[in-house]
């Protein structure tokens, strides 16, 4: 089955969009005006022809995640020494003092471990998504003449001008 530009009902000028992206990234030495630049130059094309970025977990939340479980593993060491360092009759404030530096580590480890989690599950969710986007993407076709991309397998819509093709991706 041979596949067809919507809009100008012709083969001869159609380009996978993978292709189209990959073949409008140039790794290489350019010209500016300080000189010549080594490193990555895109097109415009290219750029809006790029797949959706795949789900992670950010640095932002990894840190968050990793200051309170590091908080949480310090108020460890100071429960530790605080029983340690308890004689034999213990008052009421050394107890309370306990019960906080206990609290403490509870309340970081979970807030910790719970950002992270979040974080996971949102990213998991996010996953098909991003995966049937992906599928999209790798099916799509660019048309020189027109312009525009097309779905072969999804005629809703039929022709998708570049500009929006990154949204047509974010419906997946
Ligand atoms: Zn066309």
């Amino acid at each position: 089955m041979s596949t067809y530009c919507p809009s100008c009902h012709k083969d001869d000028r159609i380009y996978k969009v993978s292709a189209v992206y990959s073949g409008g990234i140039e790794h290489g030495t350019f010209s500016s005006t300080d000189g010549p630049v080594h490193g990555t130059s895109q097109t415009v094309l290219s750029g809006n022809l790029a797949p959706l970025p795949k789900p992670s977990i950010s640095c932002f939340v990894y840190g968050c995640s990793g200051l309170f479980i590091a908080s949480g593993a310090l108020s460890v060491f100071w429960l530790l020494f605080s029983l340690l360092s308890l004689g034999n009759n213990i008052d009421f404030n050394e107890l309370l003092g306990l019960a906080e530096s206990l609290g403490s580590v509870v309340f970081s480890l979970v807030v910790g471990v719970g950002i992270y989690l979040l974080a996971s599950l949102s990213v998991k969710r996010k996953m098909p998504h991003w995966k049937a986007a992906m599928d999209a993407w790798n099916r799509c076709y660019y048309c020189d003449r027109d312009g525009i991309v097309f779905d072969p397998i999804n005629e809703t819509p039929p022709a998708i001008p570049v500009g929006s093709f990154n949204d047509y991706l974010k419906k997946w």
